[in-house]
């Protein structure tokens, strides 16, 4: 059979199984393998098989198999597992520029991500920071030496949506890699690969884990791609996932698209039932038919996700009162957990932006962002309306 649907790539694809029969995947916690001789040795140094590992930094049995389940339910060739979404991010990049390359990336951006970006700018990579809703800002700042085009298909936090198709087309039009941050798209609302994305990146410590146990990353694309400069690159500088981790987030992947999908319709919802609400300046869900790209995000994703940001009326000191009131939803930084959990980024995730570059990717004081978890779905709205009464 090779049209294995997803939920079923999800819960066997990439199993390596080991002369037991195992029924679980196996937790291969060994930084090294033994080689039977000298030749082996060298040989295995000289030309790796497909199953065959030489230091955990490049490579572990573990670790491979969420590499493949990953890459069987994107639909890339391959994936190589890092540390964390950053050390992805990170890899994802570095791996393809050097000094006087040019990067054109949209500013709705995860804090980290835009820190990486400086950290390349100083190293003296140009880096062009644009509206990345605007097609037409995309294709100004394209260059001859533009090398990768960067975005996040869903912006963190200001659920700001990005035209996958409408950029690869400029980018490849100019020669340049389509790198996207998928996280809050989730492998289950992605059709990044139809798309035309080239390079897609995860922090497998979202909705991939579910559980808010560990940190990981991935990134996906082409076998040239991942197993030549990706692999060099992370193997060498020392991102790789530790096998515990790719063990925990194999087991988190089998229920990914159940928890996923009762994520999102808690996220309708709650969004459908607060949006108007007295206390709110606005409700930012793609799948409110308010939400200025509702029409691109059912397009490429068929659903609003499982994100929804509020932006309280009465700025730092209503989002706080509602924060402070909620009961069920907890108050963290993670997201795409089982668990509800609400986010203030202007005074954590965001704090390194100034106020005007906030303002610029409408992270306004009043703005509270809520990763909706797999609870009763009416408990969750009757937790967030009686959080919005006490503000
Ligand atoms: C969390 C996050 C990351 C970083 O992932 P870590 O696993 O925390 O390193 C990158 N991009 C986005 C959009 C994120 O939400």
């Amino acid at each position: 059979m090779t049209d294995r649907k997803f939920r079923t790539k999800l819960v066997h694809d990439g199993i390596r199984r080991s002369q037991y029969g195992e029924m679980a995947e196996a937790m291969f916690l060994t930084q090294g393998f033994v080689y039977p001789t000298a030749e082996d040795a060298e040989a295995r140094f000289l030309d790796q098989g497909d199953d065959e590992f030489i230091y955990a930094r490049y490579g572990n049995p573990t670790t491979r198999m969420f590499e493949d389940r990953m890459a069987a339910i994107e639909g890339t060739e391959d994936g190589f597992a890092c540390a964390s979404g950053m050390a992805a991010i990170n890899g994802a990049l570095s791996c393809l520029v050097k000094s006087g390359d040019h990067i054109v990336a949209a500013r709705q951006m995860f804090g980290s991500c835009l820190h990486v970006l400086k950290v390349l700018e100083g190293f003296g990579v140009e880096v062009t920071l644009i509206d990345g809703t605007k097609l037409d800002e995309w294709r100004a700042a394209m260059r001859p030496n533009t090398k990768i085009c960067f975005f996040e298909s869903v912006s963190n936090p200001g659920l700001e949506v990005i035209d996958i198709a409408g950029v690869a087309e400029i980018a490849h039009a100019g020669g340049a890699v389509v790198v996207v941050d998928n996280v809050f798209a989730s492998p289950v609302f992605s059709r990044a690969v139809e798309l035309g994305a080239d390079v897609i990146v995860y922090s497998a410590t979202k909705h991939i884990d579910g559980g808010g146990r560990v940190l990981g990353g991935i990134v996906l694309g082409s076998r040239d791609y991942v197993r030549g400069p990706l692999e060099t690159y992370v193997k060498h500088t020392g991102g790789a996932m530790s096998p515990f981790h790719a063990w925990l987030l194999l087991s988190g992947l089998q229920t990914l698209d159940l928890r996923v999908r009762a994520q999102a319709d808690n996220a309708a919802r709650v969004a459908g039932a607060v949006a108007g609400h007295a206390a709110l300046a606005r409700t930012i869900y793609p799948g409110l038919e308010s939400h200025p790209q509702h029409a691109l995000a059912m397009a490429q994703m068929g659903s609003g996700g499982t994100m929804v940001a509020l932006d309280l009326a009465g700025g730092k000191e209503a989002a706080f009162r509602f924060l402070n009131a909620l009961e069920i939803v907890l108050l963290s930084n993670n997201l795409g957990d089982a668990k509800s959990i609400a986010t203030h980024p202007a005074t954590t995730t965001h704090k390194n932006l100034s106020e005007e570059e906030r303002a610029l990717i409408n992270i306004t004081p009043g703005l509270v962002r809520v990763s909706m978890g797999i609870e009763d779905g009416a408990d969750l709205l009757a937790d967030i309306e009686q959080a919005l009464s006490a503000v």
